[in-house]
């Protein structure tokens, strides 16, 4: 028979072109990499096994049966673990592999095992093929098995796409399916028309088109650093959660990475990060290193890490100094450590790993966490109210709950202050310090905050709280959204949509390390300038930094509840707290003092000459009708509040 071996120089050639670029880039070690790479070494040497046997059978009374055997026997074998690789590569591409237990693997190998077998004894049993007298190749009787070893792997790949269709995804089940169809098809072809050599081509087709959507070595490396990138650490990190062999991730938190970029340029910037890269790529042996955001690096490595000297080391050998162009750079970074089997799933490692960075970075710079149950329980619960958050915003749910501020003297509610309040379908009521903070982690808290002002404006509008004797609603205004370069116009457009008078309102600020003091400044003097005051809230707590006093325009001074209670408990005298209302008096602002729950309470602030006080004493905080009736009672009663 005449063979037209040109379909097979052409795959051969493809095959070769793919093959070399493909170990030409850096991989993450998958199982669906590493199968793919065997795919293309072995579909490269059945093909050039292929083109051989034809330009030997034009020499072959020249070359002995045995050998003329061997070579045919090779190629046949190569296309059979081609057949077989294919379908181990499809069920690793659904991420199931490393599930499947030796003898699965045995039962699935034994149609290709009794095929080689088989093929080793066609040289005496001549029932695959053998060589006639004139050294020319002949189907043997059982001829047509090869060909039902590769439709019983194909034909369970096939099935194995169409049922894990969910988890490869839609667009991939197509791509398989579709190359799955491209071989059988050629395969059919082959049987039919045998003297046109296609095996080769059936192959090299569908690995290009892997190469090009799936497999692009390109797709896996970042390319600024050349570690690998975050698209690649997710199924990493799949396979050793399917394993279940221990593994350990590091977490690198570069500090300050922004404020360097602005410092030493945006090119330099990527210099150093470069560097950075290359110096995680030398330092845990066997590990891979991925770059999971911009300032953030991330190790895998095998086994578990027992001890926090472990993720310390780490910590302390990251060099301080970087040498960039001549100029000496100072670098730190947090660093954290993580058992991967201490997780049930890739996500609430994620999640852990993304809330533990946060927590380090509230540490400061150079932390450093062995990050155990405690985290994972907290990121969760973060997780969960992150949701809730979510829900609420969206359900428009979140209240708003009012607790009066009393002047004794004066014998009025001077004041009340709006705290927000959170009541989820799942997890019932959320404390506010809780899911405050979680807003401010995530940002939610600027559209809480405007939610709040709206509410608390809406209330405004239709209950007359002069009618009361009242001065104004106090509300809490974030640090997050006092550092938006629009505040101003922000609160007044929602001020100006209810048509609120700018003194009902009272804007209560925390100290915050976190703040741009100029930021706070500009925005709060513009604010001031049109009418909102503005009270220093749990004075008492932080660093009480005089200069927020000094130069912000705030006109009262909030006491925050634990200095009431310590400074009682420790029996510290009255004239502590004096002191403190004369300084802040003689300073021109008046002072409130939070948490008085009971008669001993409000003794004590008499005796230091604190006049306005909030707490439980008077009232709880009050949902908006029980507010109304409140005020109603006291005001139509005249019931004394002292
Ligand atoms: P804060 O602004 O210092 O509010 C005072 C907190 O003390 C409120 O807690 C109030 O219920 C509580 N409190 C008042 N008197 C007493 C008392 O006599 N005994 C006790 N045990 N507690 C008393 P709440 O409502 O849980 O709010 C906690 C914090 O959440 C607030 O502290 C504030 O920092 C924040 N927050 C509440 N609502 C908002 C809001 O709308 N926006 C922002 N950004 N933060 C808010
Ligand atoms: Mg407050
Ligand atoms: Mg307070």
């Amino acid at each position: 028979m005449q063979y037209v071996i040109h379909f097979e120089i052409s795959a051969a050639i493809i095959l070769l072109v793919i093959l070399g670029d493909y170990f030409r880039h850096k991989k993450i070690p998958t199982i669906q990499n590493k199968t793919y790479g065997w795919l293309l070494i072995f579909c490269f040497s059945g093909s050039v096994l292929n083109i051989l046997t034809v330009l030997v059978a034009e020499i072959a009374t020249k070359i002995p049966i045995v050998l003329l055997h061997i070579l045919n026997a090779s190629f046949l074998l190569a296309t059979g673990i081609s057949t077989v690789l294919f379908f181990i590569y499809t069920v690793a591409l659904a991420g199931k592999l490393r599930k499947l237990h030796t003898a699965a693997v045995f039962f699935l190998l034994l149609p290709y095992l009794a095929e080689a077998s088989y093929m080793l004894f066609t040289y005496v049993t001549k029932q695959v093929f053998y060589f006639d007298q004139m050294h020319q190749y002949q189907q043997g009787p059982m001829h047509w098995t090869l060909y039902l070893v590769y439709y019983l792997y194909g034909g369970s790949g096939f099935l194995w796409i169409i049922l894990q269709r969910r988890k490869i995804g839609i667009r991939r089940t197509l791509l398989l399916a579709g190359t799955f169809l491209i071989i059988s098809l050629f395969v059919v072809i082959q049987y039919y028309y045998p003297r046109y050599m296609l095996i080769g081509l059936s192959a090299a087709i569908p690995l290009m088109i892997y190469y090009h959507s799936i497999q692009n070595p390109y797709n896996q490396v970042d390319t600024l650093t050349g570690v690998y990138n975050r698209a690649v650490f997710v199924p990493y990190l799949k396979e050793f959660f399917e394993s279940k062999i221990p593994f350990s991730v590091y977490v690198f938190a570069l500090d300050d990475f922004k404020q360097i970029n602005s410092i030493i340029g945006i090119k330099n910037g990527d210099i150093l990060l470069k560097k950075v890269a290359q110096y995680f790529d030398q330092i845990i042996p066997n590990g891979n290193v991925f770059r999971l955001s911009g300032d953030q690096f991330a190790v895998i490595t095998s086994g578990a890490i027992d001890k926090i000297e472990s993720v310390e080391i780490h910590m302390r050998n990251f060099p301080k100094v970087w040498m960039i162009e001549e100029t000496e750079i100072q670098l730190t970074s947090c660093v954290l450590g993580f058992n991967g089997l201490e997780y049930q799933t890739v996500g609430e490692l994620l999640t852990t790993v993304d809330y533990a960075i946060v927590t380090a970075k509230k540490e400061g710079k150079s932390s450093c966490h062995l990050v155990d149950r405690t985290y994972k329980e907290s990121s969760l619960l973060n997780k969960k109210v992150n949701e809730a958050l979510i829900r609420a915003i969206e359900k428009d749910s979140i209240r708003v709950y009012y607790q009066p501020i009393v002047s004794r003297k004066e014998n009025r509610v001077v004041a009340a202050e709006a705290l927000v309040r959170l009541d989820d379908e799942v997890l019932g009521s959320i404390a506010p310090d809780l899911f405050i903070q979680i807003a401010e982690q995530n940002g939610l808290i600027i559209k809480i905050g405007e939610l709040v002002l709206e509410k608390v404006c809406m209330f405004l509008k239709n209950n007359d709280i002069i009618k009361w004797n009242m001065d104004h609603i106090d509300v809490n205004l974030s640090v997050i959204q006092c550092m938006q370069e629009n505040l101003e116009e922000r609160i007044f457009s929602i001020l100006d949509q209810y048509e609120i008078d700018p003194s009902m309102i009272d804007f209560e600020i925390t100290e915050s390390a976190a703040a741009s003091f100029g930021m706070l400044e500009k925005n709060l003097q513009k604010i001031y300038q049109r009418g909102i005051s503005f009270s220093l809230d749990d004075f008492g707590t932080g660093y009480a930094n005089m200069e927020y006093i000094v130069r912000l325009p705030f006109d009262t001074i909030k006491l925050d509840k634990n200095l009431l209670w310590t400074s009682i408990e420790s029996n510290s005298k009255t004239e502590f707290f004096k002191n403190i209302t004369h300084f802040i008096n003689n300073m021109g602002l008046s002072v409130i003092c939070e948490g008085a729950e009971t008669q001993e309470h409000i003794e004590y602030l008499e005796k230091a000459e604190i006049d306005c006080i909030q707490g439980y004493f008077y009232s709880p905080p009050l949902c908006e009708e029980d507010f109304i009736r409140f005020m109603n009672y006291f005001y139509e009663k005249k019931h004394t509040l002292s």
